[in-house]
């Protein structure tokens, strides 16, 4: 046995509940009625609206009706739409429904008033899990934290993502794997969210394949939704650094979805940020099974024959210079330092979709 020598951190826990299983679903009224909450808006994508209206017919009285009319990156005209909504019926409580999409707007009304959300996650993006908000307005995507958006309870039914298109629940496993990997080098991680990250990326990195091989696996929908909800831990609780930076430069600039962009634009950060985290690298080798993380993340990233470059996404490469400087604006903190042309260097890669190559 060798010793560690934990160092000093300060952990702070989140005040959530978490339910967890297949048919979990179903005690959603018990949640409503164990947080005290009396009345609540159900919140989801237009594109999931029978799923919603389903899950407003079995709350009975308790739901005051369905709003599904979510959105990526929550427009703040919308988010006024959902607090007159909320206002309007009475409700003291936001079921959302679906994705990060759904649960941002839950979390938009929680920002203007006083509710409290309960999440039925559908996607492994890990929105749930934080007290972090994102709102768009005049084009420009503003984000931030706040406790009082975090829900309060999540219940986590595996069976509602059997629907979820093999595509999407590759880069969304691989948007939530980026969490974990992004806390593990965070200048605030700590020794519990450091275990928390290598279990949810084993999980994801175990069950995606058969995720992909078969979308009705149950035990694997389990396995990842277990992983996706530890990685929204990881978010939670640390300082992500330049790859979330890069993929919200991305997506704020020019508007390209959320999950593929993440499940690109990984390998060739963690390339880039390899050799400054040996230790790092250590942990990933063993949560992947692989000697070389970096190439194994990219084979999991093209396991389900999506779009494998920014250009393919309908990026341009003369946007690469405007998304470059974006990713500079403000300093944050990364294990190597982000010079301009170390961040030009990996969206050309990323654009191109080159090999990623990680220096020794
Ligand atoms: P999403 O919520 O936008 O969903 C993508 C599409 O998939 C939607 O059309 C949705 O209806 C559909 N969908 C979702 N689950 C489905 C299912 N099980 N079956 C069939 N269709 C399904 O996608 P997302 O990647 O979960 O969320 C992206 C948004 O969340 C972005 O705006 C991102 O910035 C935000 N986000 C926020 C945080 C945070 O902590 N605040 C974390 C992660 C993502």
């Amino acid at each position: 046995m060798t010793t560690v020598g934990i160092r000093q951190f300060t952990y702070q826990a989140l005040p959530m509940r978490v339910v967890f299983g297949p048919g979990s679903r179903k005690h959603l009224s018990d949640e409503i009625a164990t947080l005290g909450l009396g009345r609540v808006l159900v919140i989801c994508s237009p594109e999931q609206r029978d799923l919603g209206e389903s899950v407003s017919a079995d709350l009975g009285d308790a739901s005051i009706g369905l709003l599904a009319r979510a959105q990526m990156h929550v427009p703040v005209e919308l988010a006024e739409h959902a607090v007159t909504r909320v206002a309007d019926g009475g409700a003291v409580g936001c079921v959302a429904v679906g994705g990060g999409s759904a649960i941002g707007l839950a979390k938009a009304v929680a920002r203007r008033r006083d509710v409290s959300i309960v999440a039925l996650p559908t996607t492994y993006a890990g929105s749930e899990m934080t007290p972090v908000w994102g709102e768009t307005a005049d084009c420009v995507k503003t984000t931030g934290r706040d406790v009082r958006v975090l829900p309060r309870s999540v219940v986590y039914d595996p069976e509602l993502t059997l629907t979820l298109p093999i595509s999407l629940s590759l880069t969304s496993g691989l948007n939530a794997i980026a969490h974990a990997v992004e806390a593990l080098y965070a200048p605030d991680v700590t020794p519990v969210i450091a275990l928390q990250a290598a279990e949810g990326i084993r999980a994801l990195a175990t069950s995606l394949p058969d995720v992909v091989a078969d979308g009705q696996d149950l035990l694997a929908r389990s396995d990842a939704q277990y992983g996706a909800w530890l990685c929204g831990t990881c978010l939670a609780a640390t300082t992500m650094s330049l790859h979330h930076k890069l993929c919200h430069s991305l997506g704020g600039a020019l508007d390209l979805p959320h999950a593929d962009t993440h499940s690109i634009v990984l390998p060739y950060v963690l390339a880039f940020n390899a050799p400054a985290v040996p230790g790092v690298v250590e942990t990933l080798a063993s949560a992947l099974d692989s000697p070389q993380p970096v190439l194994a993340l990219r084979d999991l990233s093209r396991l389900a024959n999506g779009p494998t470059s920014l250009r393919e996404l309908g990026m341009r490469a003369e946007d690469i210079p405007r998304v470059r400087d974006l990713a500079l604006r403000s300093s944050y903190a990364n294990p190597r330092q982000v010079t301009p042309d170390a961040v030009e260097s990996i969206l050309r890669a990323a654009w191109a979709g080159e090999p990623p190559v990680v220096e020794t």
